[in-house]
């Protein structure tokens, strides 16, 4: 994952990101399958889900690979002065 690209969206220029020590996945039996050529033949359906969180501004992001495609998710940064 770029971080360069997560955080273009963050309001500040000190920003920390710390990435979730531990990462979710879904345990579907599935063994990765090739052809003679070396291809791979299907996806994997397992979906693996991690996190990452500004400790700057406290933006926080989700990633969900599934199929070797990751999508993000960004949760905005938690107003300060709420409250
Ligand atoms: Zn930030």
């Amino acid at each position: 994952m770029n971080v360069s690209c997560m955080t273009k969206d963050c309001n500040r220029d000190d920003c920390r990101v710390a990435f979730d020590q531990s990462s979710m996945s879904t345990c579907i039996g599935w063994m990765p399958t090739y052809d003679k050529r070396g291809r791979q033949i299907g996806s994997d359906p397992n979906v693996t889900t991690s996190g990452a969180t500004c400790l700057t501004c406290g933006a926080r992001w989700a990633f969900r690979t599934q199929g070797g495609k990751t999508t993000v998710t960004r949760t905005p940064p938690v107003a300060a002065d709420a409250g």
